[in-house]
């Protein structure tokens, strides 16, 4: 779970880190007397669970008060990469001498963690680090020693960055342990001209295995990161958003999660997990086609069911309901095998939907899937 700016930003407070005085509303007129107690100029900035607000317009500077409120106006119920914003956090400017970027993050492939840290900033270190991956030093952090003040210095002297930070990544590497986060970011991290270290943007992603531990954050637990996430469960489906181009619908979390990985031996990338389980009535399948439909990634979809107690005939009754319902933008690939797979074989047929074909077997049909979404 990803916390949002502002909850990053109490932590970092807590934990005796820098960050500029700041409150959050989801009121413009409140935004404009937080503006007036904050003296008068202030950073209003888009409360959303996704990076680059800046650049989508979700962080502006205003003025004085009045422009505050408009501001805040204009930025509440925007849209940022699909999240709604609902509240802004309302914060003193600071003035920059240096910017940086830094974050911990989990490294699975050793089972460890990394620290990144550039001397930039500006940019989200993630993205920086796939970009230019010689100016962000990376370094292993082992986690029963942890970042202690000399590998803070370690880590400071690799990137260029400041020696009066090292301060500011030990307590950072604090806020990790005592979390239980799986990513702490901070970027930019800013220079005063006075010299104080100040966390101006904090990105935090807790471990969900730690939730006996993170009552504090209450209701926030069950909502997700991911609005397509979100609509999905709303419907009651099991449903997780991958970043490829292979939407992907079976019943079953065993079969659908081969067929992920036969998409992923076909060259192409599952753009989701969606198990209808043991039901396939025509509701349960529109809503999951509209789900992956909405995804923009999305180049093909793959329909892959075997028939035990589920009927293929009855799948394929849900799915000609559900292209009544649903336009199909994106070719669909459905595979059934199993109970009454004939029967069901012979109502998609019939309904012979120009995006719409069948493949005999799972593996026909993610090869075919894969190509479709290739060519998309
Ligand atoms: P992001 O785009 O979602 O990463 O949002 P940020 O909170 O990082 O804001 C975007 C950019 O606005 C930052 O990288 C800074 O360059 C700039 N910015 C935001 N707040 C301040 C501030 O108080 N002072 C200064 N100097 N720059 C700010
Ligand atoms: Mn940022």
């Amino acid at each position: 779970m990803d916390l949002y700016e502002h909850q990053a930003r109490q932590l970092f407070e807590e934990y005796g880190i820098l960050v500029p005085r700041a409150e959050v509303t989801d009121s413009s007129k409140k935004a404009r007397e937080i503006a007036r107690r904050l003296g008068g100029r202030v950073v209003v900035k888009a409360q959303v669970k996704a990076g680059g607000r800046g650049r989508a317009g979700g962080v502006k500077l205003a003025a004085d008060p009045a422009a505050t409120e408009l501001t805040a106006r204009q930025i509440l119920g925007m849209d940022i990469k699909g999240h709604r914003v609902r509240k802004v956090m309302v914060a003193e400017p600071v003035e920059a001498a240096e910017e940086f970027s830094v974050s911990y993050v989990l490294d699975r492939a050793t089972g460890g963690f990394l620290a990144l840290a550039s001397a930039r900033g500006g940019t989200e270190a993630g993205a920086a680090a796939v970009r230019r991956p010689e100016r962000v030093a990376r370094v292993p952090v082992d986690p029963a020693e942890g970042v202690t003040s000399s590998k803070a210095a370690g880590i400071a002297a690799a990137a260029g960055l400041p020696p009066q930070s090292v301060d500011t990544l030990v307590r950072l590497w604090q806020v990790l342990v005592r979390e239980d986060a799986l990513l702490v970011e901070v970027d930019p991290l800013v220079r005063t001209r006075q010299g104080r270290i100040v966390a101006l943007d904090g990105r935090i992603t807790l471990d969900r295995n730690a939730r006996f531990r993170q009552a504090r954050w209450g209701v926030e637990h069950t909502e997700h990161d991911d609005p397509l996430e979100a609509a999905a469960a709303a419907r009651g489906l099991t449903y997780v958003r991958l970043d490829g181009e292979v939407g992907v619908i079976g019943n079953g979390a065993g079969l659908v999660m081969s067929t992920l990985d036969m998409v992923a031996g076909r060259g192409a990338r599952p753009a989701n997990f969606l198990d209808i389980g043991g039901g396939a009535s025509a509701r349960l399948l529109a809503d999951g086609l509209s789900v992956i439909l909405s995804d923009p990634s999305v180049r093909s979809v793959l329909v892959n069911v075997f028939g035990g107690i589920t009927a293929c005939d009855t799948v394929a009754e849900g799915i000609v309901q559900a292209l009544d319902t649903v336009r199909l933008t994106r070719p669909l690939v459905v595979r059934l095998d199993g109970t009454n797979a004939a029967r069901g074989r012979a109502i998609l047929d019939e309904r012979a939907h120009p995006l719409l074909e069948q493949a005999a077997t799972m593996e026909t049909a993610a090869s075919r899937a894969a190509e479709l979404a290739g060519e998309g």
